[in-house]
């Protein structure tokens, strides 16, 4: 793959006529390592937020051993590239195929699931295994989460209580899971829902061996500054030690996008200009899902040589290339008030499902990919190219 040292050595050297997923695995690398260092616990990467071979490779370098995934095509990808990885199947719901593959061709034993249904699956299709890890999936708010996650997954109330006797009776070791949310700007959530799980392993008066706190660990974009991740470990640590009911439990965490977002920015060009409103050759559709769907704001920056007179910046409303009307990104993204068609953007802060999420759709979806061995637009990490003093608000519940 072609490396360069930043997007307009890259620019400067192809004028890309497509989008251009630029991967950081150094900064991937750095993001995993401080997980490694800093969580009290086992780290398992969600690979769903970015499962390219080089990010994998650079999360595994940092000594990230275990893995979160969900499917099939997941646990082979994992698997064919790390045999010495453990993979962890958190899919609550899983076909009964892939549960016989992954128990039988894979030697997967750690399972999630939410209900009993799923369960007596389990147990039937892996032939009443003896050493299973079960990890129910309980259900938590995700009232502090920039992306929330309720409702699709998770046992409650009663359910919950007869889940975890029933999974403790087949289980060699038994697990806990939730998910508070996606980008979590408080740390308190994870307090919150561990005292909803306390209660409810209180109820079943069960022993549980692991506590897995999920994902949801927050990065910075604009707009979103989250408190720093030392209070988030710190509060996780005191919470699970707080935690009445465990005995000796391990703790595990599955970031995704703490992981991986920092890594990747993306180029794309202009297409035409309207007034306050560009047209892109990516967006809704592509890598820009996130910025269409969920209001993210990617920090932007115009790719322009050091001759290019410096414009003030002006607010952008962006379209994406395919003729749907939903491909459009409301920002609003400051550019400088000149930019014009033909124009590179780079956005940063891309790497967490932005190219996971791209679609053939009308035609797009192919990119051109590149090494960039800069640093990140933005870090929670340590450094970066904007400062953290710009016009960055916490946001407020
Ligand atoms: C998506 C997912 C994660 C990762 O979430 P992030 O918000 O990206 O950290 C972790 N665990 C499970 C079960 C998930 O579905």
């Amino acid at each position: 793959m072609e490396r360069h040292s930043s997007a307009l050595a890259l620019v400067l050297g192809s004028e890309p006529d497509l989008p251009v997923h630029c991967i950081r695995p150094h900064v991937a690398t750095k993001a995993a390592d401080w997980f490694v260092r800093n969580f009290p616990g086992d780290v398992l990467y969600a690979i769903k937020a970015n499962p390219h071979p080089l990010i994998l490779d650079a999360v595994y370098r940092a000594g990230v051993r275990w893995f979160d995934v969900a499917s099939m095509p997941e646990i082979e990808l994992v698997s064919d590239r790390f045999p010495d990885a453990t993979l962890a199947f958190m899919h609550p719901v899983k076909a009964r195929s892939a549960i016989r593959r992954a128990y039988f061709d894979y030697g997967v034993r750690i399972f999630a699931v939410d209900s009993l249904e799923e369960l007596t699956k389990l147990v039937g299709e892996t032939n009443g295994a003896q050493d299973l890890h079960i990890i129910a999936r309980l259900a938590v708010s995700s009232d502090y989460a920039a992306h929330k996650l309720e409702g699709k997954f998770g046992a409650q109330g009663a359910e919950a209580v007869m889940l975890l006797r029933e999974a403790r009776g087949v289980a060699h070791e038994l697990g806990v899971s939730f998910h508070v949310g996606s980008q979590c700007m408080r740390p308190e959530a994870w307090r919150i829902a561990m005292t909803v799980v306390s209660d409810l392993i209180r109820q079943a008066g069960v022993t549980v061996d692991i506590v897995d706190i999920g994902g949801g660990f927050p990065c910075r974009y604009p707009g979103l500054t989250p408190p720093p991740l030392e209070l988030y470990v710190a509060e996780i640590k005191a919470a699970f030690d707080d935690m009445p009911v465990l005995e000796n439990a391990d703790l595990w965490c599955e970031p995704g996008r703490a992981l991986c977002a920092e890594a990747g920015s993306h180029i794309v060009r202009v297409e035409l200009r309207k007034g306050n409103v560009l047209h892109i050759n990516d967006g809704a559709y592509g890598a820009l899902y996130d910025a269409a769907h969920n209001g993210l704001v990617f920090p932007a920056t115009l790719v322009h040589s050091a001759e290019r007179p410096q414009r003030p910046l002006t607010p952008f409303k962006l379209y994406g290339p395919t003729c749907d009307s939903i491909d459009a990104m409301e920002g609003p993204f400051l550019l400088p008030a000149d930019i014009s068609e033909g124009d590179y953007i780079e956005f940063g802060m891309t790497g967490a499902y932005g190219a996971a999420l791209t679609t053939r759709f009308n035609g797009f979806g192919d990119y051109i990919e590149a090494v960039l061995c800069d640093a990140p637009m933005m870090s929670v990490y340590g450094a970066s190219s904007q400062p953290a003093n710009d016009t960055i608000v916490t946001q407020e519940q």
